[in-house]
């Protein structure tokens, strides 16, 4: 036991009694005392520095030589996966035995505390073939018993989360980056038919959705419960006090922007929530009237530009903290958010979030560092702020009726023009759907076909027209970001 684990153990040194060396490698479920106390007595005896220059506890733990790739040290373990070598303590690979034994088999709730684990765990068995780690453990948790195998395949030891945030499923996923003249040529429309009863059309729709962050679905029934239909199969609709669903219809002296006849800039939906819904649905019913084009800009592609011009720009808008409210009588809602969120909060880091709504925006008077640095922050949102704008990010289209606009609302920037409600009747139904709920579809998608998720890329004109004919995997990759 070394100088910093002793004092943990609270057992004097000199007390434990000497085990016979064979009692180490015969299984028994020690209590935590006694384990420790096993642990002590050989460490000295058996320990070796390598000729690498490492202690080695192979000889101590496991009573022979560690398998090819795999090397013991006192509280971890390396193991050589992809030529590097990943250190592993041996507590936290107990805490992430998946076994039976350690997470029930249909609930897939585990059965034992974090807490429960000894402080002091080592392995007496390891084996390693380069695609699975095993491990029998020496001081296993109370009541598991020597049967008790921890297996581990090479994909959970470098990422054990479910839909880790940097796959292609994930929060940090790699996107498809648009523009106007991008998005005429490969904007991706699916049936409604399609979309609800082709498994496969729908996991292609999803991964378009994951990577471009909006798509269509056209040939809709022409029925106000549609909305509902076509955003549940995505995930649970997220509610909110404008309703499950809602309608955008011009009514006179609407509170909310959205409801009125005049044009409406740029921005996302609920900014002033502590959780904006990840995705938004608009299901046109009526479009009649003149005007009323729905625009639609890549604040991703827009972020990326201006990291690319102007470094220290973005970097002031990862800092820009800019408050949302909405303040009636009924309901009462404030928020804070960073123009730009990085992985981390790091501004090297990729963009998880933009949040953007000038609509919703509330005064910032009272912030001092606002105040402090407002020169900076001033210059670099008028860079985005302007580069939203320009005509070239913009894509723009009428829906008509029986068809319904898909997107991510918090990459998603969306806008309408103005319309004349004199002739003619625009009605459009929304609803909203969580981040959390379609990451898990696309996950699911995943899943469910591995191959058609892979395989599915954003295609222009050209590359669309020869994939009808030829099959997509012949397809060029278009590349994301
Ligand atoms: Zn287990």
């Amino acid at each position: 036991m070394s100088r910093v684990l002793r004092p943990l153990v609270r057992l004097p040194w000199r007390s434990i009694p000497l085990r016979p060396f064979l009692a180490r490698r015969s299984y028994s479920t020690p209590s935590t005392e006694q384990a420790q106390g096993l642990k002590t007595d050989y460490l000295d005896l058996n320990r070796v520095i390598s000729k690498h220059g490492f202690t080695d506890y192979a000889q101590e733990y496991l009573g022979k030589p560690a398998p090819e790739g795999i090397r013991l040290v006192k509280a971890k373990l390396d193991v050589m996966i992809d030529g590097k070598a990943r250190g592993l303590r041996y507590m936290l690979l107990r805490d992430a035995c998946q076994c039976n034994l350690c997470v029930d088999e249909h609930s897939k709730q585990r059965k034992f505390r974090t807490s429960d684990i000894p402080p002091v765990i080592v392995p007496r068995d390891v084996q390693w073939d380069g695609k699975e780690l095993q491990i029998k453990w020496s001081t296993d948790i109370e009541g598991w018993g020597p049967d008790h195998i921890s297996k581990y395949n090479v994909a959970m030891l470098k990422d054990s989360r479910a839909n880790p945030p940097r796959s292609d499923t994930g929060t940090m996923r790699r996107r498809f980056f648009w523009d106007k003249k991008t998005m005429e040529e490969c904007q991706y429309w699916v049936s409604y038919e399609d979309y609800m009863n082709d498994e496969t059309a729908f996991v292609k729709s999803m991964r378009h959705l994951a990577l471009m962050g909006i798509i269509f679905v056209k040939d809709i029934p022409d029925s106000r419960e549609m909305v509902e239909k076509i955003a549940t199969k995505m995930g649970p609709l997220r509610n909110t006090f404008y309703g499950p669903t809602w309608d955008v219809r011009s009514v006179p002296k609407a509170k909310n922007v959205a409801y009125t006849n005049v044009s409406l800039g740029f921005h996302m939906d609920l900014m002033y929530m502590n959780e904006p819904p990840g995705f938004q649905l608009l299901h046109c019913l009526q479009n009649s009237c003149d005007g009323g084009e729905s625009l639609f800009v890549d604040s991703f592609r827009v972020a990326d530009l201006v990291r690319w011009r102007h470094p220290e720009r973005f970097e002031d808008l990862t800092k820009l903290h800019l408050n949302y409210e909405y303040n009636h009588k009924e309901h009462i809602y404030n928020n804070s958010w960073p123009v730009f969120e990085t992985e981390d909060g790091d501004p090297k880091n990729r963009v998880i979030h933009v949040n953007y709504s000038p609509p919703f925006q509330a005064p910032i008077i009272s912030d001092e560092h606002i105040h402090k640095h407002w020169p900076e922050y001033r210059r670099a949102f008028a860079t985005f702020a302007g580069e939203i704008e320009r005509p070239y990010n913009a894509f723009q289209l009428k829906l008509n009726p029986g068809e319904c606009a898909i997107f991510e609302n918090r990459r998603v920037l969306h806008a309408r023009n103005q319309f004349n409600t004199e002739r003619g009747k625009r009605w459009l139904a929304g609803a909203y759907v969580d981040e959390d709920a379609v990451l898990s579809t696309f996950r699911k998608c995943r899943n469910a076909q591995y191959h058609t998720w892979q395989w599915t890329r954003v295609l222009g004109p050209r590359n669309a027209a020869r994939a009808a004919g030829e099959g997509e995997a012949t397809a060029e990759n278009h590349g994301t970001e």
